[in-house]
């Protein structure tokens, strides 16, 4: 078992008085049917901020942003622009990883944006004339307005991630979980997903982003999470979180680190325990 160091708690200060504060997770504690997965998380996230959540499988990134939506039992407070967590369940927009959706769903891209307005709607009445602009200008917003009326399941994975995106920004959230977008996606379809990302951001809506990416957390976010056995080891600027010791005791033996100066931190599997040797194997690659 790994036994990680504890984060101490914030200071208690009242954050709330600060506008860009758009959400604020204090001593949040998660369980699956009362086994606990989710130890004391707290950590504070503010307007148009993207922050990558690491850690190796199973470390806990899904069940905090479960946690976060409501979808799980859990202990701690969440606030969302100084509402409560009950209140606030719905000013987050949740992208689950690509897996856990049902694919086939006879739901057109149209349909899946304008599920982001049910709060809006209510569950009764019909969609009013704001709701279809609001589903319009989030489906131009992600590029999808001409494949609105295509089946969800005839998407590419590029597409179908830009869909959901949509989905959250038709619903106003102000913060928006995605769990593992990258995963599966080409190259082509990344660079989309970033393109919308900066939408996102210049639109002031904060993203969390589960990944195991590390090489790209490092370079494309403000922050980053590190987190294992269901505890947050480090949170911060990526060059304060991913300090040897942090990816040690987070990913083994198997990362390797290398910083030159303030300029370029490496990251890649680590081919062998000396440090000249990696370097000299490692000499064409491109820092970042
Ligand atoms: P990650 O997203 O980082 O891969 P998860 O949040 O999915 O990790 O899992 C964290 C821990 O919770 C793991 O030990 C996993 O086995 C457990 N877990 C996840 N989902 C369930 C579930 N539905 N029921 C019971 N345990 C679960």
């Amino acid at each position: 078992m790994v036994h990680l160091p504890s984060i101490p708690s914030r200071n208690g200060s009242d954050n709330c008085a600060d506008p860009a504060l758009v959400m604020s997770v204090d001593d949040l504690s998660a369980s699956y049917n009362g086994a606990p997965a989710l130890h004391s998380v707290s950590f504070d996230v503010y307007r148009g901020e993207r922050v990558g959540i690491v850690g190796p499988n199973g470390a806990g990134k899904s069940t905090l942003f479960k946690a976060i939506v409501g979808l799980l039992p859990h202990h701690g407070s969440i606030s969302i622009q100084g509402a409560s967590c009950r209140q606030s369940h719905t000013m987050v927009g949740y992208v689950p990883q690509h897996e856990a959706i049902d694919w086939k769903f006879p739901a057109t891209v149209w349909d899946v944006v304008m599920m982001g307005r049910a709060r809006q709607i209510g569950y009764i009445l019909p969609p009013r004339k704001r709701d279809r602009h609001a589903v319009r200008a989030a489906l131009e917003r992600v590029g999808l307005w001409g494949l609105r009326r295509r089946q969800i399941g005839e998407l590419s994975g590029g597409q179908r991630r830009r869909v959901f995106v949509a989905r959250a920004l038709a619903q106003q959230a102000s913060v928006l979980l995605l769990d593992e977008p990258f995963s599966g996606v080409d190259a082509q379809a990344e660079t989309e997903i970033f393109d919308v990302l900066d939408v996102l951001r210049e639109e002031g809506v904060a993203v969390l982003l589960a990944t195991h990416n590390l090489a790209q957390a490092a370079t494309h976010y403000d922050k980053l999470m590190m987190i294992n056995g269901g505890r947050m080891l480090a949170f911060g600027p990526p060059q304060q979180v991913y300090t040897p010791a942090n990816l040690a005791t987070t990913f083994g033996d198997r990362i390797a680190l290398w910083q030159d100066g303030d300029q370029y931190i490496m990251i890649a599997d680590k081919p062998c325990h000396d440090h000249d040797d990696y370097q000299h194997a490692h000499s064409h690659a491109r820092p970042f």
